[in-house]
């Protein structure tokens, strides 16, 4: 009994030694900040209370009756920054960098901030030359990482490839994925200028950086098809379902232009009509219907849309399934089967979108690199329905 007595007393002891630590720090917190201008303390409130504006003036202030405030610099022109006013964060910045007395840590940190100002200010000339400046330091990476972005705003391939094989050798996370797609930029650049060596030998790189690489494969069809070599660019635009069978729809219209031009179109409705049933896709059917219908009539049409309706529904095949009972039906229903396609028609016309899996951008055409984040291999190769809830 007397050992759960003694426990109890232990709470308010502990509550007193709390207390009176508690005020210490109040104390030592409040003489500290005695020495802090009342603008700050204004400046917080106004931030706090969302009003930007005001709150930068306060601290502007600040800025200028204390000049060692550096870190409150640094958030200054983040905050310029990041509201569009490049040119007062370019000023934060570089009234920073004025300091003699700058230790190097904090120049090189205000260098890459500089840097990020010219960036967002589009000035890439300077943005370029200030990152180019930090190649040592902690701020190195980050600097690279910005020139490779740089570079690639500016289509700069050559620069682009250097830079990331650079930013991996610094212990980065692998751009293998990133550098084949440069490759590829190069060898579509070269198949424009009309060198196909010169592309071939890009998409031997691309490949090499990365082997999962499929545009570099349907590229290396490209260039044998523009040689006038149809066959050579079937077996490359084939090798498309061994490496990765989503991106067959990429191919699918290509690989039948190359079997038409050689007189072997049933040879190419037949690996399009397999395709499509082993890979049920909106997309492949989309291009095998338009050329089993073309070629062996709407019957044949008609099966492949109602297989496919079987093994993935959504409304695109639907409309393709109606069309085809429709091109067969009596009146009146004809007249029912047109009104039903027509409507749902209408209102799936814009639905199918290739979609962003980073950012969600949607877009009409494919893109390797995404418009919207800049972002490499980010679009599905194939068009999808948004998913709507039955709230
Ligand atoms: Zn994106």
């Amino acid at each position: 009994m007397d050992l759960d007595f003694w426990w109890l007393l232990v709470i308010p002891v502990a509550f007193a030694f709390g207390w009176i630590a508690a005020r210490y720090d109040l104390k030592t917190l409040l003489s500290e900040n005695a020495n802090l201008p009342r603008s700050y303390f204004r400046g917080l409130n106004f931030l706090l209370n969302e009003q930007h504006d005001k709150a930068i003036d306060a601290f502007i202030e600040v800025a200028k009756l204390d000049p060692e405030t550096i870190e409150l610099h640094f958030a200054l022109g983040n905050l310029f920054r990041r509201r569009g006013e490049t040119d007062r964060a370019i000023r934060v910045h570089q009234n920073l960098l004025s300091r003699a007395d700058l230790p190097v840590a904090e120049r090189d940190h205000a260098l890459y901030e500089l840097g990020q100002d010219f960036l967002k200010a589009g000035l890439l000339d300077r943005a370029e030359e200030t990152f180019r400046s930090l190649d040592s330091g902690e701020y190195s990476l980050g600097a690279k990482r910005a020139l490779l972005t740089i570079y690639e705003i500016e289509k700069d391939w050559p620069k682009s490839i250097t830079a990331a094989e650079q930013i991996e050798k610094m212990g980065a996370p692998s751009l293998h994925m990133e550098i084949a797609h440069f490759h590829c930029e190069l060898a579509q650049e070269a198949l424009q200028r009309k060198n196909p060596d010169g592309a071939r030998a890009e998409l031997a790189l691309a490949l090499a950086s990365n082997p999962d690489n499929v545009r570099a494969t349907i590229l290396a069809g490209d260039v044998e098809a523009a040689s006038g070599h149809l066959e050579a660019a079937i077996a490359h635009w084939k090798r498309v379902e061994a490496q990765n069978e989503a991106y067959l729809p990429l191919v699918a219209e290509k690989l039948m232009k190359a079997y038409a031009a050689l007189e072997r179109k049933e040879e190419g409705v037949d690996l399009l009509i397999d395709y499509a049933t082993r890979y049920p896709s909106n997309d492949l059917l989309d291009v095998a219907y338009k050329h089993v219908q073309e070629l062996r009539g709407l019957d044949a049409a008609h099966a492949l849309a109602r297989r496919q309706m079987q093994d993935a529904p959504n409304l695109a095949g639907m409309t393709r399934l109606l069309e085809a009972q429709e091109a067969t039906a009596e009146e009146p229903r004809r007249g029912e089967l047109e009104l039903m396609r027509n409507l749902v028609k209408q209102r799936t016309k814009n639905l199918p979108r290739y979609t962003c899996q980073t950012c969600g951008f949607r877009a009409r055409l494919f893109y390797w690199q995404c418009p919207g984040c800049s972002g490499w291999e980010t679009y599905a190769p194939r068009r999808v329905e948004p998913i709507t809830s039955s709230a």
